[in-house]
């Protein structure tokens, strides 16, 4: 096991990295301020790791309150996460009571909330269950739910206590689930870590067949990046938004084909190869990395190619994206391989091009 320290002004917390922690309760138990949890899981990991969880918390007698929420981003919203408040009231929960999410990304997220929410404060632990959640979304205190009007628009920064990366429980994601969470590793290496790219183009196969020691080193590579940047960062000021890569396209094939046809890591990982056309477009890159960019993606599993939405549909897609500020779409481009800039708009003549370029 491996651990690191996210060290923001007025907190700070470990996140571990290894096999088999899920049976190690001793590193859940010191954050505990009483001995009493809420488990937030679904009913698709629940099946999976409740139980191993909830005995090893009870064998050292922490009370658990299980709370199963349906599977999937369609209930990332206000009336699932009632359901937890409900849970953690009925069950006389407190407010000292630790939140621990126990599943990917939705789970991670909405946990996070309900725990900055809960008596306007409760501790929480994040325990993410896919690749996405250990690389990404259980590091950096962003926690929200969607609104029918756009997604993520309803949350807070809450940092948890603790995140508890096992590798092993990546054994039963789905292929289509590991490859997304690859995309986001892939952006880690473009945005700052041209030497961590090298090792991914010559270490893929072995990340998609799960080779334990290659997804630790990608998991611990990537956490690493995400706690340097939100430690200079946290509310996303400056430096955090070079986390966007391939984001502020993605978002928009998301919401242009509709929220749950492709996959986030599916759309990001096509977004990247959007932002690396538009870098080659601006001079920075060059038709080899663009391919280098390609390649890695299609190894990854991932789709290259983006839906053609039409130019004018992409913009308004985009548009909706939080990056945009005062109007101004704010992309997240490459200035070369493992060097990622903000760059405030792009000229209409580039966008028209890029949309409807070989990569569409
Ligand atoms: P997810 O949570 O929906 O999990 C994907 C699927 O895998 C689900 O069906 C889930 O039940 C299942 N699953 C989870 N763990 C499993 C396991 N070990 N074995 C088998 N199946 C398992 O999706 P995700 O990709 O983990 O997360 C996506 C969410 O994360 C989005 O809502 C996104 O907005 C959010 N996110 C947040 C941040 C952040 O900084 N807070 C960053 C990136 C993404
Ligand atoms: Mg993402």
């Amino acid at each position: 096991m491996i651990t690191l320290d996210l060290t923001l002004p007025d907190t700070r917390y470990p996140i571990h990295i290894g096999h088999g922690l899920l049976d190690q309760v001793e590193l859940i138990l010191p954050h505990l301020p009483i001995p009493q949890v809420a488990i937030v899981t679904n009913d698709v990991v629940a099946p999976l790791y409740l139980e191993r969880l909830t005995r090893q918390l009870e064998s050292h007698g922490v009370h658990c309150i299980p709370v199963i929420l349906p599977d999937g981003e369609a209930h990332k919203n206000w009336q699932t996460l009632n359901l937890i408040f409900d849970a953690l009231l009925g069950a006389n929960a407190e407010r000292k009571t630790t939140l621990i999410a126990l599943g990917g990304g939705v789970i991670g997220d909405m946990t996070g909330f309900a725990a900055a929410c809960y008596q306007r404060g409760a501790p929480f632990i994040q325990i993410p269950t896919t690749l996405l959640a250990q690389v990404d979304s259980s590091v950096g205190g962003k926690t929200a739910i969607n609104h029918p009007l756009g997604k993520n628009m309803i949350g807070a920064f809450y940092q948890p206590k603790l995140v508890l990366a096992d590798m092993d429980l990546l054994a039963t994601l789905p292929e289509r689930e590991l490859s997304a969470g690859i995309a986001e590793v892939i952006k880690y290496g473009l945005l700052g870590d041209a030497d961590f790219l090298a090792w991914l183009e010559a270490n893929m196969d072995k990340l998609r067949a799960r080779d334990p020691a290659a997804l630790q080193y990608a998991v611990r590579r990537s956490c690493e990046m995400k706690a340097e940047i939100v430690g200079q960062d946290e509310k996303e000021q400056g430096v955090r938004a070079l986390l966007n890569l391939g984001h502020t396209f993605g978002h928009a094939i998301e919401a242009g084909l509709g929220y749950g046809h492709w996959l986030h890591g599916e759309a990001v990982g096509a977004g990247m190869v959007l932002a690396a056309a538009a870098s080659q477009a601006l001079g920075w890159l060059s038709a080899e990395d663009v391919q280098r960019v390609v390649t890695l993606i299609d190894a990854a599993g991932l789709p290259v190619r983006s839906p053609d939405f039409g130019v004018d549909e992409w913009m308004r897609h985009m548009g909706h994206d939080k990056k945009v500020e005062s109007g101004v779409i704010r992309f997240i481009l490459l200035k070369q391989l493992g060097q990622a800039v903000i760059q405030p708009g792009l000229p209409p003549a580039l966008l028209d091009t890029l949309f409807s370029g070989p990569h569409i």
